[in-house]
């Protein structure tokens, strides 16, 4: 049988090492040794072998104390230990399974007893190692689902899925710690135009290089999602309507400089924004009324020329412009 697996032999009698390489190199194993338990240590520290066989009665350190501290150490703490012990000692076999030996073998040895102990052993470190290899990757995949499942796949923000998540979990924290909390609306202006001039595919890029501009815009805290179609969202916690104007003047006029570049040729865009403060504003008393009412704004920011942000002040027929920008 061929194997590559390295076994480190630790005994102090020569004659025990001697037999045990001979019988398991036979076997097609790569046998090492080591003559005191220190030896022993410092060699599994550098390169930790695929299975120990571990003699208990060794002068200095003994085979309890060497297996104990293998147990502590990283990087053998997994490595399989078999103890070799006389025959009448259950004493040495409880205290070296105690210590952290997965098996033992009496001495003096039979050796099929030995090569078949230690291929079982083997197999089961293998399975070990699949299974935490397997753990490894779901792990890995689930968190790229997570990360999926609240991902925006066009533009790569947030998706409106996760938004509403957050602004029911933000919202409630607003009311518990009396804190402001601000939405703000933003729509493209005149996108269908840009479809029709330049196809849908690139009007896709547009989107996601509009979400760039968003997410440079907004501040770190802020939380900004793809609501829908052409529509996006900016949830700003701790952020009143001043604030909040003043990071939606920053993000208007940010895409107003942008040059997208479609077709080798810049194109300007602009945005509309609408935004709504809970709880300065009396008509929002939940985050539905607070998407509500932000989106309320957003349409009379629309209705007023666009290129512009609204405040909603209540009710939308008092929204008011607070800037000015035509094209
Ligand atoms: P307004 O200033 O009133 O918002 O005008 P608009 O043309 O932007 O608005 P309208 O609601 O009339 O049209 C929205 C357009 O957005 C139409 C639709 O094709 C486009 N749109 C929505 N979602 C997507 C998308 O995911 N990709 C692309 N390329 N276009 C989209
Ligand atoms: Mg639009
Ligand atoms: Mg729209």
């Amino acid at each position: 049988m061929g194997n590559d697996y390295r076994i480190l032999v630790v005994d102090d009698a020569k004659d025990n090492v001697a037999a045990l390489s001979d019988w398991l190199g036979r076997k097609g194993y790569r046998v090492e040794a080591a003559s005191s338990g220190e030896q022993a240590l410092r060699k599994v520290h550098e390169r930790p072998p695929d299975l120990i066989l571990l003699d208990v009665l060794m002068p200095d350190l003994d085979g309890i104390e060497v297996a104990r501290r293998l147990r502590g150490d990283k990087a053998s703490r997994r490595v399989p230990i078999i103890m070799l012990t006389a025959r009448r000692s259950s004493a040495d076999k409880i205290r070296g399974l105690r210590a952290g030996a997965d098996d033992y073998i009496t001495k003096p040895f039979n050796f099929e007893e030995v090569d078949a102990r230690i291929s079982t052993m083997l197999e089961k470190r293998d399975l070990y190692h699949a299974l935490e290899r397997t753990n490894a990757r779901l792990k890995e995949v689930n968190e790229r689902l997570k990360q999926t499942l609240i991902t925006d796949e066009k533009t790569g923000l947030f998706n409106y899925r996760h938004f509403c998540e957050r602004v029911t979990e933000e919202f409630k924290r607003a009311k518990r710690y009396d804190s402001h909390l601000t939405c703000l609306m933003l729509d493209l202006d005149h996108f269908k135009r840009l479809n029709d001039r330049f196809g849908h595919l690139k009007g896709d890029r547009i989107l996601r290089e509009l979400g760039q501009v968003l997410r440079e815009g907004a501040r770190e805290t802020d939380f900004v999602a793809r609501y829908g179609g052409e529509e996006f969202a900016i949830l700003c916690p701790h952020t009143d309507g001043a604030q909040a104007t003043t990071v939606a003047e920053r993000i208007r006029s940010a895409v107003e400089k942008h040059k997208f570049v479609v077709d080798n040729r810049t194109e300007r865009i602009t945005v509309s924004l609408g935004l709504a403060t809970f709880p300065r504003n009396r008509s929002v008393r939940n985050e539905t009324t607070l998407l509500e009412a932000a989106d309320a704004a957003l349409y009379e920011a629309k209705r007023l020329g666009r290129n512009r942000i609204v405040v909603s002040r209540g009710q939308s027929t008092r929204s008011r412009s607070v800037t000015r920008h035509t094209r």
